[in-house]
């Protein structure tokens, strides 16, 4: 009765992408999603055009997003704005879609494509041996050949799979709340990448404000675990800081409600073992440079999907090899970068070197926007591959010398 092709733990853009392509093609998929229907989550709302890429591949009309042209980066005295460049990967432009709305969509069209969505359902995966044969879910037992672990930022399912952030690597903390502005149709995202904490510590990550296009700004702050002080770092008065600091400019009402805060996943000791794989944070595919995981986790729930479908017996096993072809190099660059900037002295002369020249910024930006990777063409890709190889031969140090306390 309660036998599947698939399952898949989680209703967010990462399991609704596998749940798409699985319905899609035929396959008999159930999703299991603890939230109600609508439910929100803690995010910064932005589509990187690598985001909107897997959209398009996955064939979502973004008719009701909100068009983002680039992004408009601020360091100290310094502003540049600079349009998503066009290249051959990734159409030109990104998006702002509150994920309450976003996510629903996504899942609504899961559910179109013929997936079955169980919502308000906390699903666990059954183990027989080290294989996952199912998940029990309100009590109920469902198998199928193979789970999808979708359940973001790793929780209890996560844990009985092994599939915890490396207590030695990098995560991210970060906080959101919306608000009124006149500014809200602007179609630049604006990143602050000069934030200070209380006490006067520079902090590694940034302040934002997505333009959401309804009216309302998503405005947000978010901090790397490397930064000095980073236990002690009060999320809710550093996005009290940077509201004052973008008020008048934005002319920004109240917040429209309570800050929320969650955890950005960076890494995950394991992502795939006989019978299951995980996808976008469960798998902890965020990247440490910006903190951005929507289009990772399309990325990776819809490769899951795929694999599954060519081969349901080897797809973990290839979905580990082409996942981490895909990710893991750029990835782990970017955990080392995060040690880096941990460092105040050399956060504030990065960030000089980032913004100071146009040549500079444009790098920046397709970093910011996800744009690059170690396979891309062009200066960004070279500098990519240079930070790689660079930062290789520094880790150690990095790692010894770290300024978190
Ligand atoms: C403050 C903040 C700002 C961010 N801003 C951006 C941004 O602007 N752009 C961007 O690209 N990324 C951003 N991110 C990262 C982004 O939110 C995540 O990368 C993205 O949500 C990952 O999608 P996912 O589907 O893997 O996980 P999620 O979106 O977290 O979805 C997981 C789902 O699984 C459900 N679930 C969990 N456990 C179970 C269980 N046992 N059974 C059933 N259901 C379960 C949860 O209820 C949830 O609905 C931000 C993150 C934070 C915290």
């Amino acid at each position: 009765m309660n036998q599947r092709d698939l399952l898949v733990i989680g209703g967010g853009p990462a399991g609704a992408a596998a749940a798409i392509r699985a319905a899609r093609s035929g396959v008999q998929v159930t999703v299991f999603e603890k939230g109600p229907h609508g439910r929100d989550k803690v995010c910064g709302d932005g589509l990187t055009p690598r985001a909107v890429a897997a959209l398009q591949e996955l064939d979502i009309d973004l008719g009701p997003s909100h068009r983002i042209d680039g992004l408009r980066m601020i360091a100290g005295r310094t502003t540049r704005e600079l349009a998503w460049p066009t290249t051959d990967r990734f159409p030109n432009y990104g998006a702002v879609w509150p994920r309450r709305l976003f996510d629903t969509y996504l899942i609504d069209i899961a559910i179109a494509a013929g997936a079955e969505v169980r919502f308000e359902r906390e699903a666990l995966p059954v183990m027989e041996g080290d294989r996952v044969v199912g998940v029990v879910a309100g009590g109920v037992m469902f198998t199928a050949p193979m789970t999808v672990l979708a359940a973001g930022a790793q929780g209890a399912a996560a844990k009985m799979l092994g599939a915890e952030r490396d207590p030695d690597e990098p995560f991210g903390l970060a906080i959101r709340a919306y608000a009124q502005t006149p500014r809200h149709a602007e179609r630049h995202l604006e990143a602050c990448l000069s934030l200070r904490d209380e006490h006067g510590t520079p902090v590694p990550g940034y302040g934002w404000m997505f333009p959401a296009g309804d009216g309302t700004v998503n405005i947000g702050v978010g901090a790397l675990s490397t930064m000095q002080g980073f236990k002690k770092l009060n999320l809710n008065t550093l996005l009290d800081q940077y509201a004052a600091i973008v008020g008048e400019p934005w002319s920004l009402g109240p917040y429209l409600d309570k800050p929320r805060a969650w955890r950005l996943p960076m890494s995950s000791i394991r992502r795939h073992g006989p019978g299951w794989v995980a996808v976008g944070d469960a798998a902890g595919f965020v990247n440490p440079m910006n903190g951005e995981g929507i289009d990772y986790g399309l990325e990776s729930g819809m490769l899951a999907a795929e694999l599954f479908i060519a081969n349901p017996a080897t797809a973990p096993d290839v979905y580990d090899t082409m996942i981490g072809e895909r990710f893991d190099a750029f990835l782990r660059t970017g955990r080392r970068f995060s040690f880096i900037i941990g460092h105040p002295f050399l956060l504030r002369n990065g960030l000089r070197v980032a913004v100071g020249t146009q040549a500079a910024a444009n790098v920046t930006l397709a970093v910011m926007g996800n744009l690059v990777d170690n396979e891309t063409p062009g200066a960004a890709g070279r500098v990519m591959r240079l930070a790689d190889h660079a930062l290789r031969l520094a880790d150690p140090l990095l790692r010894r010398t770290r300024a978190a306390a």
